[in-house]
């Protein structure tokens, strides 16, 4: 297996490969991630691909990971509400927000790429709902 290698953007310490379960009780024990090597003093961590174990993203602290999770949970539902296909939801994301499609995943997003993209599609969802 390939190594990777992976700083904590925090701290700057080594990201070491860990089951999910280390940082997650509740997580799958099929599940890693990539957590900070001075966890829990830096509580940062990201998922790793199941298949690949690649990195879902860049390493995140407990406020990130919660904007993460609410920017998914903002784009999944243009697709979730079939206002678009998944597809088309990342593809108009990729065009609002002006990047490429390497760079279209909320796991690389800091912040306030999330809070774009929590308002963005809120205010898509409202948009659809005045017109209809
Ligand atoms: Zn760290």
């Amino acid at each position: 297996m390939k190594k990777i290698h992976l700083k904590c953007p925090y701290c700057g310490a080594q990201a070491v490969l860990a089951p999910a379960t280390s940082v997650r009780k509740d997580a799958d024990c099929n599940e890693k991630v990539y957590v900070c090597a001075r966890y829990p003093v830096c509580d940062a961590y990201v998922s790793a691909h199941q298949e690949s174990l690649l990195p879902m993203g860049t390493l995140a602290d407990k406020h990130l990971r919660i904007k993460r999770r609410q920017a998914h949970i903002a784009l999944n539902r243009l697709w979730e509400r079939g206002l678009m296909t998944k597809k088309e939801a990342y593809h108009w994301l990729q065009f609002q927000l002006g990047i490429p499609e390497s760079e279209a995943h909320i796991g690389r997003f800091a912040e306030y790429r999330c809070n774009q993209v929590i308002d963005l599609c809120s205010r898509f969802i409202n948009a659809g709902r005045r017109s209809a």
